[in-house]
């Protein structure tokens, strides 16, 4: 299990730096986060001796639990990639480097209020890629203004990009043109509201099987799970 996480991490990193070449892009700018939900510690801790110090996971509890036996770990770090319900405010805190998955104004207001958080953290806005896919949650782009808005003035919340989860699509140059989208009302809402629009923000898209459709289109953080930890149970 260890030498395919060796090998499987290896591939990807190669990939990274091919399709980075293919479309103008510099490889340092492509963040690699590990998706372990479902994995076991000791697949954290392979992946981790691997040079790995991002991973993400999808629900709270099984991350505090992760976290904690892992708190030993130097330089890891923990992005929360799932859906979260405004009732779980209270769990969010420092120790997260990143939320991915912000995707309702409630949810904000509620962090706002109740997270125990003692320096801010960074957030994503989950946006929807896909009017016609029920099943991928995030906000619409046209909702998407006051929650801009309302982060900006966050005293716990950094906001700091966009997530997005593509969806499943056999046809590729519809994906291409979904997250050509996705970009460009990124782009836009970023230079909008940021309260600093002349800096770089995450673009997170792109996972095991979309990874270079989400580079040519400007991701700037790749979440990959089946492709280094293997089939989730
Ligand atoms: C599970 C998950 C991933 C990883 O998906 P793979 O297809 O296993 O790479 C990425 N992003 C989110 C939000 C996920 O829930």
């Amino acid at each position: 299990m260890e030498n395919d996480i060796e090998k499987n991490i290896k591939e990807i990193q190669d990939k990274i730096k091919y399709f980075a070449q293919k479309y103008k892009r510099n490889p340092n700018d492509i963040q690699l986060v590990a998706v372990s939900k479902h994995h076991t510690i000791e697949s954290i801790k392979a992946a981790y001796k691997c040079g790995i110090e991002n991973f993400g996971e999808n629900y709270i509890q099984e991350w505090q639990e992760k976290s904690q036996a892992l708190s030993n770990l130097p330089n890891l770090k923990w992005h929360l990639i799932g859906h979260i319900q405004s009732n779980k405010a209270k769990s969010i805190n420092s120790q997260i480097n990143c939320i991915h998955s912000l995707d309702k104004l409630n949810l904000a207001k509620e962090i706002e209020k109740k997270s125990p958080i003692d320096k801010r953290i960074k957030v994503l806005i989950q946006m929807q890629i896909d009017k016609t896919d029920q099943n991928k949650s995030g906000i619409p782009f046209e909702n998407a203004k006051e929650l801009c808005g309302m982060l900006a003035q966050s005293q716990k919340m950094d906001f700091s990009g966009f997530m997005g989860i593509g969806p499943e699509e056999d046809d590729k140059s519809r994906l291409s043109d979904l997250y050509a989208e996705f970009a460009k009302n990124a782009e836009y809402l970023w230079n909008s509201f940021s309260n600093r629009p002349k800096d770089k923000y995450i673009l997170s898209l792109g996972m095991s099987s979309d990874y270079e459709i989400a580079i040519e289109h400007g991701s700037t953080l790749l979440r990959i799970g089946t492709a280094i930890f293997g089939k989730r149970k």
